[in-house]
């Protein structure tokens, strides 16, 4: 009897840009935890990661005034092939090759586009390579933009066929309550819907490169339910918890947004 070759589920792996820098920088140590946590993961998934930090790669060598869009773009574009040189050499250790994939939020509008692009990403994969993809700020026009890698990396779960979005950030995890506010507030580890109460909070992003904050977390989460995906929020300051849920099966910390269960 023939034994059906078992297929790799496909993850992507989403880490904010308070995890990548420190003091207007790359956190070049956590970048290397990251990478040694990815080669872990290709042993066991086909991976997709969306990284932001491009602006912080690129303001430690354009300072501009970042609260022009303009500035802002032009720092993204300096520091976007800094930060996949980067990624490029830290993954290079592990005989891992990257490519940079720059996406727009019209790419998941027509059928064609998101089909071409998924084409892509599906070669580069079966090649062993690990897809690097950020959105493309430098030429994006504000009325097409996701602004956020939180909800983008929702898209590229759902429309390039991964089963799960990893989303590594500077918290542990859903709580019931800012817990940087709250010292009272309780993790959720299992969340099964969004309710519209959950996203009615201010979007209060926690760092200068920040573009997100908790809502567009549960905007993902939301987006990832309604196509009966999951979703895993955890610390990408300290993997553990991402390790040990992906690796080895076992939830410690860290939030899992799946539906009914
Ligand atoms: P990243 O840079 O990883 O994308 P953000 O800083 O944009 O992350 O968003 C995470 C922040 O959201 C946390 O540091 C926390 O202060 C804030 N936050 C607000 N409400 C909550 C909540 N209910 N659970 C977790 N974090 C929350």
């Amino acid at each position: 009897m023939q034994l059906k070759k078992l297929e790799m589920k496909r993850i992507v792996i989403k880490v904010g840009s308070h995890v990548l820098t420190e003091q207007n920088r790359l956190a070049r140590e956590r970048i290397t935890n990251l990478v040694s946590f990815l080669a872990d993961l290709r042993k066991k998934y086909e991976v997709i990661l969306v990284s932001s930090g491009a602006v912080a790669a690129g303001y430690s060598k354009l300072k501009l005034d970042k609260s022009i869009l303009g500035n802002r773009q032009a720092i993204a574009a300096v520091g976007q092939p800094y930060l996949m040189s980067v990624y490029a050499k830290k993954l290079g250790v592990f005989g891992i090759v990257t490519a940079q994939v720059l996406l727009n939020a019209s790419d998941f509008d027509s059928r064609k586009s998101t089909k071409n692009a998924k084409n892509a990403i599906d070669v580069l994969i079966k090649k062993g390579v690990i897809p690097i993809i950020n959105e493309n700020d430098a030429t994006d026009i504000s009325e097409l933009v996701f602004g956020d890698n939180d909800q983008m990396s929702a898209h590229v779960a759902h429309f390039f066929d991964a089963h799960m979005l990893v989303i590594l950030s500077d918290i542990d995890g859903f709580y019931d309550k800012d817990p940087r506010e709250f010292k009272d507030a309780k993790m959720r580890k299992n969340v099964s819907e969004i309710l519209d109460k959950d996203l009615d909070v201010p979007c209060i992003p926690n760092g200068s490169f920040a573009t997100g904050g908790i809502v567009t977390k549960l905007k993902a989460a939301k987006f990832i339910l309604a196509n009966n995906k999951e979703m895993f929020m955890a610390s990408g300051f300290e993997l553990l918890d991402a390790k040990s849920f992906l690796l080895d099966g076992v939830h410690l910390k860290g939030t899992h947004f799946k539906r009914d269960r």
